[in-house]
């Protein structure tokens, strides 16, 4: 069973005894219902680890960023990181890629109920911009022209929330909080098969229809943990692979390269719907990816540490038919 913990003890606890040179979690943001990165640095001088700044953890319904893509910045360090449940997935992504060294990383797992999804909380309470929002234990309140709107929280959430399957972290060496309820239903991908049912040419249309939002800010790329590739194709310049112009045709060459990378490998953690400031519907495509491996495949990208990774393993059975 794992060990359930205080958030600050086991920071101050971890960083004082040398289990991790970095603790990486959040803090309240500048914003309301938001939160930011903490970055905490052991002091072995015998000061107060993390300099009294462990008090500024916190961890809840604000907490949406995936800390796993900060871990390719302290490759070389002992890193301790708070992980929900999908940010978990990503995680044994890059265990099995082998990105992240598991003997070097310790994992604070944060049971999660879901996160605030602040265009659905525009949508219920009719306020792009709140003067002022606060999070209580079941629900959220946002004040708007001087008039209090109280919202339930499970509203609030992102809708892939809704039916998470991995509220509890898959790999955690301690808890913050009890085990939560989680939805024991499989992930149905139900418009992933009306996709599949469109004729190509409407399946077409309506990637071409999506991709006219892009502005290509690569925001979606920038926040992926499974995208650490030093240098991308996108960036390449000689020869320049990708255009960066406001042609549609340079959104959907980008995004169909970045898709073919994230074959199998995506863990559908979410990161980059949550970062794209136009509302492109990327988890879509990226679901469409991950039903096609759990179909054909029965790979689950992010599921079991110890399994290789999908592009990395070979079957004898393997009918091959796409080869010569
Ligand atoms: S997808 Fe699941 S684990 Fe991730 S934020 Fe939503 S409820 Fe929490
Ligand atoms: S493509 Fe999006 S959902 Fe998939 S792993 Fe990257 S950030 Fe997460
Ligand atoms: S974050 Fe959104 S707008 Fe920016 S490149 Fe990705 S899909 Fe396009």
């Amino acid at each position: 069973m794992t060990e359930r913990t205080d958030l600050k003890t086991i920071a101050a606890e971890w960083l004082a005894d040398g289990k991790a040179d970095v603790l990486i979690g959040w803090q309240a943001g500048t914003l309301p219902l938001a939160a930011a990165p903490l970055i905490l640095h052991a002091d072995r001088s015998g000061a107060d680890p993390a300099g009294g700044n462990k008090d500024k953890l916190v961890f809840d319904a604000r907490c949406a960023m995936n800390l796993v893509n900060l871990l390719h910045k302290f490759k070389d360090k002992k890193v301790a990181v708070v992980v929900k449940g999908c940010d978990s997935r990503s995680l044994i992504g890059l265990i099995q890629e082998k990105q992240v060294d598991r003997d070097r990383i310790v994992v604070i797992g944060a049971p999660c109920a879901g996160v605030i999804d602040p265009s659905a909380l525009a949508r219920i309470t009719g306020c792009d911009a709140p003067s002022g929002a606060t999070l209580e234990k079941d629900q959220v309140r946002v004040v708007c022209d001087r008039e209090e709107k109280v919202v339930p929280l499970s509203e609030a959430v992102y809708p892939g929330c809704r039916g998470c399957s991995v509220r509890n972290p898959l790999l955690a060496d301690c808890l913050i909080a009890d085990p939560v309820e989680q939805s024991a239903a499989p992930e149905a991908f139900g418009d992933v098969e009306a996709l599949r049912q469109m004729s190509r040419d409407e399946r077409w249309r309506k990637f071409l229809h999506e991709m006219k939002r892009c502005i290509l800010c690569h925001a979606c790329r920038a926040m992926c943990p499974a995208c650490y590739c030093r240098e991308c194709f996108a960036d390449i310049t000689r020869p320049r692979l990708a255009g960066r112009t406001a042609d549609p045709a340079d959104a959907m060459f980008f995004h169909l390269l970045r898709l073919m990378h994230l074959a199998g490998r995506c863990t559908g953690c979410g990161a980059c719907v949550r970062a794209c400031p136009m509302g492109v519907d990327l988890r879509l495509y990226n679901d469409f990816l991950r039903a096609f491996a759990k179909k054909e495949y029965g790979f689950e990208a992010g599921a079991d540490a110890q399994a290789p990774p999908f592009i990395g393993e070979f079957d004898q059975n393997d009918p091959n038919d796409f080869t010569m």
